[in-house]
Formats: structure tokens, C-alpha cells, sequence
């Protein structure tokens, strides 16, 4: 059996700095564990100062040599395996149904142990919403388990089903459990998950960037063979790696081919565990057709994507209602936006456009994006009345906010912007029918915003698009 472990480099770089965390954690970021801290003692600039310098030891760690050394931990076996690695659709690596229909895994934590408190409610999101089981069964048993783990190399796991060893590791780092969602994740490569952007059919969703990935990474890019049941990619899984992945630039390596879905690779942790991964957990593992068994149900009656759950019911995704999921109010995507980036929103008149509340300073953390569209032979022409946002960093980025504008077809070609970079009057026009604007705020410093004005004007030599 070929194996891989798969290498969560941006897990380990989330939680590269854990001494820190322990003391200054960041507001909305904050682990249970770490309450009794009150951010509240700090400024505004010692904590921007903090959150800079967090993120500026996650780049020295993208770009150090060693931790990639230390993190592919790969055989020559496992190497050549990654030419022609097949994870989810190989079946033979999926944990087996029992007699009664669950799945039950073992596991173990290895000695000396690890922190337990989030690996063992990450154990308890998937027994909570598939039907797999776990039990601890404290020493080896020569059997195929799990080893909850530190060997220092960051956070990684196998994909799938290790048969052929007694016990196969999941490493976790204690920068790796900062929060619920990065053991989760390492346990979804334990069951056969693979990364949201290795899907086989990723090219319809996400443009990767190879000119910006470190050189010899291009591998964490590859395509992977893939079951994906059907199920529409997902920006906000919990498999998804962020839009910087394997940088070596600090440019982006991947960006959403809908707009919106940017949103989701943007954060600097992991995704939450998401409707679609709960779905496809339970299609791999036959639990759908395990609940409407046990519930006497002859057929499954959800619709849009919705499943038949443990309690007899419907489990509907982000964006339907009624008992069958049957009510398609939204699509799955605009949904969750609309849930967690909430003054996003799609402008397709001529008007104005603005930071939110402006002439309202800004003066919250806040993310959003402005998708302008103008009607078909049109393009977008902003003209700037306002802009000014907090000063560019040190490092020339603009980390404390900034307006990325992409204005061509190609998605991919962006600018950013911060402090008074566009002037009054300064006219900026789509190549196509489409604008995108991306507003950023990590810091709560009120800055004044920006506004300009929407006028939709011809493209030259437009046949009638
Ligand atoms: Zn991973």
C-alpha cells in the first residue's frame, strides 16, 4: 500500500507562535483555554503590533528551508507515490463499516501525551455528525489505529487507512491545537479526506499560481484522484488551505474563480468544519443509508444537497429551508457569505460605492467584497471622490487594511492599496464587465475609507458579449 502523509504547512504556521498565543491571543481567536487573558489591557497599537509580528514569524516560517525538511517526512516509496497517489477514491483506504453499519476507529495518545482537550472534541464534532466512532484503546494492539502525537514536524497526518501499520501517527504540534478545527482537519486526512484544493476538479474552481509557490512545493498543488461524490467544491471547508499556501513571494498561490469564494482562502486559520464536509463524510461512509435504516425510512427525501441525519430529519446546507431542504432560497456560496462576510454584495447599477458607513470613519475589523458588474459590452469605471487607509507597513504591505482591486478578466492580477494611494479623481476601469473590490480591516484605528463613483462606459470593439 502506498502511503502519504500529507504536509498541513499552514497549520503549522497558524499556530507557529504558541508562546505568544498563550499570552496575547487575538481578539475573535481567543481558545477557550485562554479566556482569563483581557485583551482589553492593550492599545490598539500594541495590539496591531502583536498581530504584525505573528504574522510576520508565519512568513519567516514559509520561508524557512527547515520546517519544509522537517514537515515532508516522506519515504522514497511515498515520493514516487505522489506521482500517481490516489486517496479518496481508493477505497482500500477508507476506515471499514462494522455488522451494525458505524465505523469504528481506534485511537491512542501517544506517551508522553499531547494536550487532549481539542483533539477529543474534534473526536466528538465527527462522531456528532457522522457515523463514525472512536475509542480510545490506550496501548497498541497491533491493529490499524490512530496515534494522537507531537514529534515536533508541525501538523500532518496519513490519508486514510494505514493497514499495514500498528498504530499511524497524527502530529500535533502545541501550535497545532490553538483551536478545534486544525485537529479536525488532521483526522478528516485520517479518514480519507483530501485537501478541498487537491480535488480532481479544482481547475473549475480555484486558479493556482505556480510563478508565486516556493520552488519544489509545486507538488502540494498536485491534483489528486478523487471521489467527490457529486458534491460542489467548497471555499469554505475545512480542507481548504488559505490564498498565500506555499508562497514564496507572499503573493497569492490560489485564487477563487468566483469571486466571493475568496473569502474563504483568505483566513490565516482553517475553515470550520463545513456543511459539504459533513455531507460527503457521510456519503464515503454509508451513514446516510445507515440513519434511514435505523429511522424506518425507505428513501432519502432531502433535496438541494440536504442528507438524511441521526435524528431522523433532514440535515439541510446553508441557504435552503422546509422539512426536505426542498426551498432553494440562495445558493449554497452566496449563503455562507451572507452569514459570515455580511456586507458583501453584488452592484449592478451605475451610484456609488463606499467603505461601509462611510463618511463614517472605519474603525472595526471587518471584511468585505464589492463585486461590481456592468451590463454585457460595458465596462466598470470607478472614479475615486475618497481614499484614505492606514499607512503601509514596514514590510511594504499593507497589512493593517487594505482595497485589493482586480480589474482584469484574469483574476489573478490584483492590486492592492492603503494610505492615500489613490487620489482624488483618479479614474480606475475594468478590462471586462467585472470589477472586484476586496476591503480588508485587521485593525480597529478609525481610518476615513474610501468612496467613488460607478459609471458603466463602452469597451472598445465589443462584438456583443
Ligand atoms: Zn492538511
Amino acid at each position: 500500500m502506498k502511503s502519504l502523509l500529507v504536509v498541513c504547512t499552514l497549520v503549522v504556521m497558524a499556530g507557529a507562535l504558541p508562546a505568544l498565543l498563550d499570552e496575547v491571543p487575538k481578539d475573535g481567536e481567543v481558545a477557550d483555554d485562554l479566556n482569563h487573558f483581557d485583551a482589553r489591557n492593550l492599545t490598539d497599537d500594541e495590539q496591531l503590533a502583536l498581530d504584525r509580528e505573528l504574522m510576520e514569524s508565519t512568513r519567516r516560517l514559509l520561508e524557512n528551508p527547515d520546517l519544509y525538511q522537517g514537515d515532508i517526512l516522506l519515504t522514497e516509496e511515498q515520493k514516487r507515490a505522489l506521482e500517481e497517489r490516489k486517496v479518496i477514491a481508493n477505497s482500500a483506504l477508507w476506515w471499514p463499516a462494522a455488522a451494525d453499519g458505524y465505523v469504528y476507529v481506534n485511537y491512542r495518545f501517544a506517551t508522553p501525551t499531547i494536550a487532549k482537550t481539542l483533539v477529543l472534541q474534534a473526536i466528538n464534532t465527527w462522531q456528532a455528525e457522522t457515523c463514525v466512532r472512536f475509542t480510545d484503546i490506550q496501548s497498541a494492539n497491533g491493529k490499524p489505529h490512530l496515534v494522537f502525537q507531537n514529534d515536533n514536524s508541525g501538523c500532518n497526518s496519513f490519508v486514510g487507512r494505514q493497514s499495514n501499520m500498528n498504530g499511524q501517527p497524527v502530529n500535533l504540534a502545541p501550535g497545532c491545537l490553538t483551536e478545534v478545527n486544525t485537529p479536525i482537519h488532521e483526522i478528516g486526512h485520517a479518514l480519507g479526506f483530501e485537501h478541498e484544493h487537491n480535488r480532481s476538479d479544482r481547475d473549475n474552481f480555484v486558479y493556482v499560481v505556480l510563478a508565486n509557490v516556493q520552488p519544489g512545493l509545486g507538488y502540494a498543488f498536485d491534483k489528486a484522484v478523487t471521489n467527490n461524490f457529486n458534491i460542489p467544491y467548497d471555499y469554505s471547508s475545512v480542507m481548504q488551505y488559505y490564498s498565500t499556501a506555499f508562497s514564496v513571494n507572499n503573493k497569492e498561490t490560489m485564487v477563487a474563480k468566483e469571486p466571493f469564494g475568496q473569502l474563504f482562502l483568505n483566513l490565516n486559520t482553517l475553515n470550520n468544519f463545513s456543511f459539504m464536509d459533513k455531507r460527503i463524510a457521510n456519503l464515503q461512509y454509508k451513514c446516510i443509508a445507515l440513519n434511514l435504516k435505523k429511522c424506518g425510512v425507505a428513501a432519502d427525501p432531502c433535496k438541494n444537497y440536504g442528507y438524511f441525519g441521526t435524528s431522523c430529519k433532514c440535515v439541510c446546507p446553508p441557504g435552503t429551508s422546509g422539512t426536505s431542504c426542498e426551498t432553494l432560497n440562495q445558493p449554497y456560496l452566496q449563503a455562507l457569505v451572507a452569514a459570515k462576510y455580511p456586507r458583501s454584495k453584488t452592484i449592478v447599477a451605475e451610484g456609488r460605492v463606499t467603505s461601509t458607513g462611510y463618511p463614517s470613519p472605519i474603525a472595526a475589523k471587518d471584511e468585505y467584497i464589492q463585486l461590481i458588474k456592468a451590463p454585457a459590452c460595458k465596462k466598470v469605471r470607478l472614479t475615486f471622490t475618497a481614499f484614505k487607509l492606514t499607512q503601509r507597513a514596514t514590510d511594504k504591505t499593507c497589512y493593517p487594511q487594505q482595497l485589493t482591486i482586480r480589474k482584469n478578466n484574469n483574476l489573478v492580477i490584483a492590486s492592492s492599496y492603503c494610505a492615500s494611494e489613490i487620489a482624488p479623481g483618479q479614474v480606475i476601469e475594468s478590462e471586462g464587465t467585472t470589477m472586484v473590490l476586496h476591503f480588508k480591516s485587521f485593525t480597529t484605528a478609525p481610518s476615513p475609507g474610501y468612496s467613488a463613483t460607478i459609471t458603466f462606459v463602452p469597451q472598445a470593439s465589443c462584438t456583443g458579449r
